[in-house]
């Protein structure tokens, strides 16, 4: 509309074309020069400016969030509707503890009202030093307004340790387990705090926030539904992950993770501590081995198959794979791929036991 308002504009002063130069110059046509060209150079920087000007209100009048890691970006920008401008920093293909601090990061935070970030030391590593060098007052510190620990809206947070655990010790969950965006579940009251902060920075739309927040919270309820009918046939299966990420997952599905390729979240494992786990896993019944794609796939993948479980490769947050746009696609590709998993192997035992009787 505005840019259609432009070119007319430029249109009625007939700036391009071979109108803007007449070649020769009669008394018929005396009147053309009078729009010189100091004149169209006017004219265009006073429509230039008119658009910046404009745009620049448009990007104002929106609340601009930047989150460290996609599953808030996609929640906040379900919540938050046409009123926001949301940007993640770190990718959902990239292991969260450990993302690349961009200067190109201060500047997104540097502009942002709001900051959307997991907590309990996820972060830590790289999150803290772009706050600081951002310089923005909005969100510098936990008590800001535009500072959001999402942490602090999960009640359920697991593997709170009772003594105090010392990050150097290697162990990357000091403050308590922080996959918690791995049940689905905590995917509402998350919503809510996010929709209360949005109401907080950006009153006027309250209503339109709260709107909003009212139908996510209503599509999330039926489909975790949905979810829960597919998973509730593989209740009880017995599961090792790489990465202690997928305890929240787990309780949710009723899985039993009886084991960790990391003998510690962050500490690689010694040949002498696979070959125990192996050992374990074979005294169990292990279905599945479950490794995110930004871990080393090789041991994951030897330990299935010396323990004659199924290696699965997962994606653990939004944008963790291809076509993975928002939080319910999410868990759409983990329960499907978990569940289809399973109900192969399922399968295959059947008609093998067939075969065989
Ligand atoms: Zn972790």
């Amino acid at each position: 509309m505005k840019l259609n308002k432009f070119l007319d504009f430029i249109m009625m002063h007939k700036f391009y074309g071979t109108e803007v130069r007449p070649k020769k110059i009669d008394i018929a046509s005396a009147k053309e020069p009078s729009l010189s060209f100091l004149d169209c150079f006017v004219t265009l920087f006073l429509a230039m400016t008119f658009l910046m000007v404009v745009s620049a209100q448009d990007a104002l009048a929106k609340v601009r969030v930047v989150t460290s890691v996609p599953d808030f970006a996609s929640i906040a920008g379900d919540v938050g509707g046409d009123k926001v401008e949301v940007v993640s920093l770190a990718k959902g293909y990239q292991d969260p503890h450990f993302v690349d601090a961009k200067p190109s990061y201060v500047l997104l935070l540097n502009k942002s009202d709001l900051l959307i970030y997991t907590g309990l030391d996820l972060e830590i590593g790289w999150l803290p030093v772009l706050v600081t060098g951002s310089r923005n007052s909005k969100i510098s510190s936990a008590a800001s307004q535009g500072n959001l620990d999402a942490s602090t809206l999960v009640s359920n947070i697991l593997e709170v340790p009772i003594t105090k655990i010392d990050r150097s010790m290697g162990d990357l969950h000091p403050g308590g387990n922080p996959h918690y965006m791995l049940d689905p579940r905590n995917g509402i009251p998350v919503a809510r705090g996010i929709a209360d902060r949005l109401k907080e920075i950006d009153p006027e739309n309250a209503p339109y926030y709260d709107e909003r927040l009212k139908d996510f919270v209503g599509r999330l309820i039926a489909k975790i539904k949905e979810w829960d009918e597919k998973l509730a046939p593989y209740k009880g299966t017995e599961i090792v992950t790489y990465h202690k990420s997928w305890v929240y997952f787990s309780e949710w599905a009723g899985f039993k993770e009886v084991g960790y390729i990391e003998p510690k979240p962050g500490i690689p494992p010694s040949p002498s501590y696979v070959a125990d786990l192996i050992k374990r896993m074979n005294q169990l019944n292990v279905k599945l081995v479950i490794a995110e794609s930004y871990y080393p796939q090789k041991t994951p993948a030897l330990v299935a198959e010396k323990a004659s479980a199924s290696f699965l490769t997962l994606p653990s947050s939004v944008d963790g794979r291809e076509g993975i746009k928002t939080y319910f696609e999410l868990f759409d590709v983990i329960v499907g791929d978990v569940t289809s998993k399973l109900e192969g192997m399922t399968k295959s035992f059947n008609s093998t036991n067939q075969e065989g009787g």
